[in-house]
């Protein structure tokens, strides 16, 4: 017997709502095969939101979220809107959805598909036959969220300060999290902090080690952030899951990220209290290629497999858009971004119908 799952759709701007679609369509077949029942109501977020209604988020779009299993993000932004104060741009859409809807974590998958070796930038022996690590980044704490300002004295001059806080709580549950998810991958766990030198990472080093406790079956080790961000680009295929901070992981998912060579094959989810989580791809609403059937679908189509493996807990489910996906690269289907001699150019619809049909 399938479930009933109510999905909120933010198809967005610029290709979201093209790369939505075409996810959607995969997801629509997960339902026939499988047989759930997927009920989508499509939200207003963004820059479509700011001409239809004055508002980037508006409030019924955050009350049908709360209603729902999940939320399906495409993109936001584009130029039209550029002009417009920072708290009225679209890209406020996102940070008021993270806050309102609690979604306290960050998970970036950095998965390189053996078809793609080609488009990474690390040497063939170091990406042996593919990576697959998965950063969790606390998303709502840490220095972004500290106490900032300025102060002036005679003898400094100018000064600006930001800080970095985390509370026992606030990392015992991004452990807690990371733990789980260790749990049914490779169980390896990661700690990235600067413990060397930082206080609130000795917090949370104690913290992480705590939690460790609790999962004897998963590994843990720690590592200081300027040695990550080395180990990332030397031997990549230490890692499973890297659990850190706001910032830190800011910058160590970009950087894992680039070992799959393009932004159109990278999802993402960020997930809060119980099983509610929100997903999107991680690249923008790439305006260069709106409406023009060129976008990359998979990182949407991805976002759909995280989605039903956290948030829906169906993780066959999401295995088989995960295989389709790999499939239809090794018979040699590319979209643009990911075009090399010998394979076949597909459009953003056609990719989204390949995978559909290998469901
Ligand atoms: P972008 O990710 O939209 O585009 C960067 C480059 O990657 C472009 O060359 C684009 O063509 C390419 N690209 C992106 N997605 C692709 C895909 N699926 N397939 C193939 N190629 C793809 O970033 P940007 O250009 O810096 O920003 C454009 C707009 O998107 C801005 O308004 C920005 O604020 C917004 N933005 C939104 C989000 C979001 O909604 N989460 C994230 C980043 C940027």
């Amino acid at each position: 017997m399938g479930g009933q799952y109510r999905i909120a759709v933010i198809p967005g701007d610029g290709i979201g709502p093209e790369v939505v679609k075409a996810a959607l369509g995969v997801l629509e077949q997960i339902g026939v095969t499988y047989g759930h029942q997927f009920v989508t109501k499509t939200l207003l977020a963004g820059g479509c939101a700011i001409d239809t209604t004055g508002n980037p988020l508006p409030p019924e779009t955050v009350a049908e979220c709360r209603k729902s299993d999940a939320v399906l993000l495409g993109a936001v932004g584009g130029d039209q809107w550029d002009h417009l104060p920072g708290d009225q741009r679209p890209e406020q859409a996102l940070l008021g959805l993270r806050g309102q809807l609690g979604l306290y974590a960050n998970l970036r998958p950095a998965l390189l598909y053996p078809e793609l070796k080609e488009a990474c930038p690390l040497k063939p022996e170091i990406i042996g036959d593919g990576l697959d690590l998965l950063v969790v980044r606390e998303l709502t704490g840490g220095i972004y969220f500290g106490t900032r300002g300025r102060r002036h004295t005679e003898s400094t001059g100018w000064e600006a300060f930001d800080t970095e806080v985390y509370s026992e709580a606030e990392v015992e549950r991004i452990a807690r999290m990371a733990f789980t998810i260790a749990r049914q991958r490779r169980r390896k766990v990661t700690s990235v902090d600067k413990a060397n030198i930082l206080e609130s990472s000795r917090l949370w080093r104690a913290v992480v080690s705590r939690v460790a406790a609790d999962y004897p079956e998963v590994e843990l080790n720690h590592l200081y952030v300027d040695n990550a961000a080395m180990q990332l680009v030397k031997d990549p295929r230490q890692f499973d899951v890297i659990v850190t901070s706001n910032m830190f992981g800011d910058i160590l998912s970009d950087e894992a990220s680039m070992v799959t060579g393009s932004i159109g094959m990278l999802p993402s989810a960020s997930l809060g209290e119980g099983n509610f989580g929100l997903y999107e791809p991680v690249h923008g609403s790439a305006p260069d290629l709106a409406g023009q059937d060129r976008a990359n679908p998979l990182a949407t189509i991805l976002s759909v497999a995280m989605m039903l493996r956290y948030s829906l807990a169906l993780p066959r489910e999401a295995a088989a858009i995960e295989q389709a996906v790999e499939q239809v690269l090794a018979e040699g289907y590319r979209t643009g971004d990911l075009m090399s001699p010998g394979k076949t150019l597909v459009g953003t619809e056609e990719m989204g119908k390949l995978v559909r049909s290998h469901i």
